[in-house]
């Protein structure tokens, strides 16, 4: 028996490209004999068509499975869900919305077969990217690039082959705010670059806006790094020097030229300056903290509804 790959499709909302998406991943798993293929599609909450066409599709074509969540839980919690029920030796992950093209998976196979555990594409440009979209994520690379001990990849995506093991440690990796990209870099393993066009979406919409973009990012800053809390306890620490000199200053003033009522501008921009950093700091504080409030919670991170036509009773064990 040929070994099995699973091909993992999160969706959420993609009825206008899943059956292009579809026919052009078809055309490369039947060109490529050697390995049988399992399509698990992650229906993330779709509230249009995707899981009725997901249906139909499998209906013709057995390799494809489905995991049906119980409500949307976004991208990264989707893919987690399609490791879960995923059965194959080896997991490409790719986007609904032919973003990433499949014919790279037989390249991706190839490096696989040679060893790799985690064959990546890397965008070797950003078409159909707003000038403020890419040098907002530049910033945020750099940020997290310089504050974390991790080598974090730049402009990769999800798109990629992770060999069983790979997805075996994610699954263990349970929190339940995720920042995927992250964690493929903290699982280390052998890691192999391959290069890519990174086309506009096929058709539909991005489901990524700019609060939400901010979001991630705020998460995977604080899922990898303490650097900010580290920032505002330096801070603190050279105001609070700054503020001890100048108490001594004010105090042999006084001594010296006696009591005056002046100096009402410096003591207001004093105060102001110091209410801006003590309420910076504490909502960084706050950050960490709303993260260790939600972890400790314990729930499971997705419920599922459906898995292949059967109602799902229990909660996924982690096997
Ligand atoms: N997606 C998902 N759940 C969500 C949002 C997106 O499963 O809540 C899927 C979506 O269907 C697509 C992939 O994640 O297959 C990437 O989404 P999108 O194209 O919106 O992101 P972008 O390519 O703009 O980064
Ligand atoms: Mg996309």
């Amino acid at each position: 028996m040929s070994k099995l790959i699973t091909v993992l499709v999160p969706a959420y909302n993609e009825e206008t490209v899943i059956e292009a998406f579809y026919e052009r991943l078809n055309k490369v798993t039947n060109s490529i004999s050697h390995y049988q293929f399992e399509i698990l599609f992650v229906n993330d909450g779709s509230k249009d068509k995707t899981l009725q066409i997901i249906k139909k599709l499998r209906a013709s074509d057995g390799r494809i499975s489905y995991v049906d969540l119980s409500r949307n839980f976004g991208k990264e919690i989707a893919m987690l869900a399609g490791f879960d029920y995923s059965k194959g030796e080896a997991v490409i992950i790719i986007d609904a919305d032919l973003q990433d093209p499949p014919e790279l998976i037989s390249e991706m196979i190839s490096y696989w077969e040679q060893g790799y555990d985690d064959v990546y594409a890397k965008r070797s440009n950003r078409k159909g990217e707003t000038w403020l979209k890419k040098s907002t994520s530049k910033t945020f690379y750099r940020i997290l690039k310089k504050t974390t001990k991790i080598p974090i990849q730049e402009d990769t995506g999800d798109f990629r082959l992770l060999d069983r093991r790979c997805i075996n440690a994610l699954r263990q990796l349970r929190e339940s705010q995720r920042y995927t990209k992250g964690l493929f870099s903290w699982l280390g393993f052998k890691k192999k670059e391959i290069l890519f066009n990174r086309d506009p979406r096929a058709a539909g919409e991005t489901k990524w806006n700019y609060p939400k973009l901010i979001g991630l990012a705020i998460e995977g800053i604080t899922s990898f790094t303490t650097y900010p809390l580290k920032v505002s306890s330096l801070l603190g620490m050279f105001i609070s020097i700054g503020a001890f000199i100048y108490m001594f200053v004010v105090i042999i003033k006084t001594l010296v030229f006696g009591e005056g009522v002046t100096g009402y501008p410096s003591l207001m921009s004093v105060i102001l300056f110091l209410g801006g950093i003590q309420l910076l700091s504490l909502g960084v504080i706050g950050e960490y903290l709303g993260r260790i409030f939600n972890e400790t919670k314990k729930r499971p991170v997705y419920l599922v509804q459906e898995y292949n036509e059967k109602k799902e009773l229990f909660i996924h064990e982690v096997k």
